[in-house]
Order: C-alpha cells, then structure tokens, then sequence
C-alpha cells in the first residue's frame, strides 16, 4: 500500500489564523481543499510551540498557553 499526502486546507499557505481562508476569505475547515492549494509544511507528529517560527513572537496567536509541550493550528515551520 503506497500511503500519500493529501493536499488540503491545513498545509496550504492561503489559510491564516482562525481557519480563515485568505483567498476566499472565508472560513474552512481542516479537510476542505480546492484548486486554489498551494503546498506549505504544515504539523506533523514532531511539530510543538518550541519548534514554531511564532513561539515567543508578538505573533503568536496564543501566548498566554504556549509552551514547549503545547501546539496549536497556528503552528508554523521554522
Ligand atoms: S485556497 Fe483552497 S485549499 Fe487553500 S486554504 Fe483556501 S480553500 Fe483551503
Ligand atoms: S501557541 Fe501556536 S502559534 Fe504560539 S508558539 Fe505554539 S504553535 Fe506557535
């Protein structure tokens, strides 16, 4: 069995914060997808606030729960 990636909202580069959808400016859900998809890394099982590009950043959408044990949607590569 091959096991692919999938392209979806979630690992795409037009979604913002909140699971806004900055092409269509609207708001998606982690499994929506459309031909508007353009790749990003997105979270994997090693991904954690202390391996965010946004961890101790003013753009950190969540800084109050940050930690290095902590994640969140917003996570973004380094
Ligand atoms: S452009 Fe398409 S795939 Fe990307 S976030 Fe918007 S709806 Fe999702
Ligand atoms: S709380 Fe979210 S945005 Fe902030 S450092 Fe952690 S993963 Fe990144």
């Amino acid at each position: 069995m091959e096991i692919r990636n999938n392209n979806t909202c979630i690992n795409c580069k037009n979604l913002l914060s909140n699971f806004m959808c900055s092409k269509h400016n609207k708001t998606v859900e982690i499994t929506n997808s459309c031909e508007k998809h353009i790749y990003k890394q997105s979270i994997n099982k090693d991904s954690s606030c202390s391996n965010c590009n946004l961890y101790n950043t003013e753009n950190c959408t969540k800084p109050e729960e940050a930690s290095e044990k902590m994640i969140c949607f917003d996570w973004k590569s380094c």
